[in-house]
């Protein structure tokens, strides 16, 4: 087994944004900042007294409401699931993300703007191999007709079904598998989606203030009101897998397996993590991979930083 191309890896310099978050719709200033190896994922908030510290983990879940939110004694950080994805999908495993807010900047509602700013930071090799979660067995969770099946396999891939009431959306299906090419190119720059009434819903309840046509494809019952409109013709069932990336991210390993999800969300893909993680024999923590994926830094596809200009706005 060749250890030499499968390292843990973390950013090799701070790099700093600033944005809004989705439910407060308040300035945030969040900060990518090196970390030693297994040290994870990290979350600070440096605005409340002594700057405590979340680890990012799918057993500090305290929220599914519209997006992931951990915390712990007390203190939340909001929508952490596009920036897990966006780690994830770049190869970072170890990072301190430094926040003077509950949220985490919500950018245009896809990963894009973080894969850049991971992009700026660059990647960092460390010492040792990664840890992999490995599907052992077929495992199952559902709720209604959403349901999550995993399955063995020497890759981490994900088939995903939605089957929204609407014109525009419909029954969508798409099946992506890892590496970082993959990731950058299919996944990152598809947005959080919403129908009109159920934001204007949602903000009449205080809810998702920070929501507008810059942070998510919005419908109302015949169009899109986004002048961009669509940046894929499925983006939905796309962004629906950059949900579950970052979801799964949260168990602070890299995946090995099939997973096939139906009309799911975060809290299934939470409820799922919870209950495959107490059924051992079903899963196996391996390090290394047999069968690591290959990083490709973004710079190098034809287009994707290019494409990024127009999508993420100056600070
Ligand atoms: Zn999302």
């Amino acid at each position: 087994m060749n250890y030499k191309f499968c390292r843990q890896h973390t950013v090799s310099s701070e790099v700093w944004c600033k944005g809004i978050g989705l439910h407060s719709g308040a300035k945030v200033s969040m900060r990518l900042k090196p970390a030693p190896v297994n040290y994870g994922v990290r979350f600070r908030r440096v605005d409340l007294t002594g700057s405590p510290t979340i680890i990012a983990h799918f057993h500090h879940v305290v929220d599914t409401v519209l997006a992931t939110r951990i915390g712990f004694n007390g203190v939340t950080i909001a929508t952490v699931e596009h920036l897990m994805a966006a780690l994830l999908g770049s190869g970072i495993d170890n990072v301190l993300v430094e926040l003077n807010g509950p949220e985490v900047p919500i950018f245009d509602g896809s990963a894009a703007h973080y894969i850049a700013l991971i992009q700026e930071a660059g990647r960092q090799e460390q010492a040792l191999p990664p840890q992999y979660l490995r599907i052992e067995k077929p495992f199952f969770v559902s709720e209604g007709d959403a349901f999550i099946k995993a399955t063995p396999s020497e890759r981490f891939q994900v088939r995903y079904t939605i089957d929204f009431p609407h014109r525009l959306v419909g029954r969508q299906e798409y099946t992506w598998f890892f590496d970082s090419h993959a990731f950058h190119r299919e996944i990152a720059r598809a947005r959080t989606f919403g129908f009109l009434k159920d934001v204007e819903k949602l903000q009449s309840m205080g809810m998702a203030q920070g929501g507008s046509l810059d942070n998510a494809v919005v419908f109302d019952d015949y169009k899109v009101l986004n002048r961009e409109g669509f940046r894929y013709s499925n983006e939905c069932v796309r962004h629906k897998i950059l949900d579950f990336i970052g979801d799964l991210a949260l168990t602070g390993m890299q995946l090995q397996g099939n997973f096939e999800v139906h009309k799911a969300g975060h809290a299934l893909h939470n409820r799922f993590l919870k209950q495959l993680m107490t059924k051992p024999g079903y899963y196996a923590v391996q390090a290394p991979a047999a069968a690591p994926p290959t990083y490709f830094p973004p710079a190098s596809l034809p287009g994707f930083m290019d494409s990024l200009q127009h999508v993420v706005k100056p600070l």
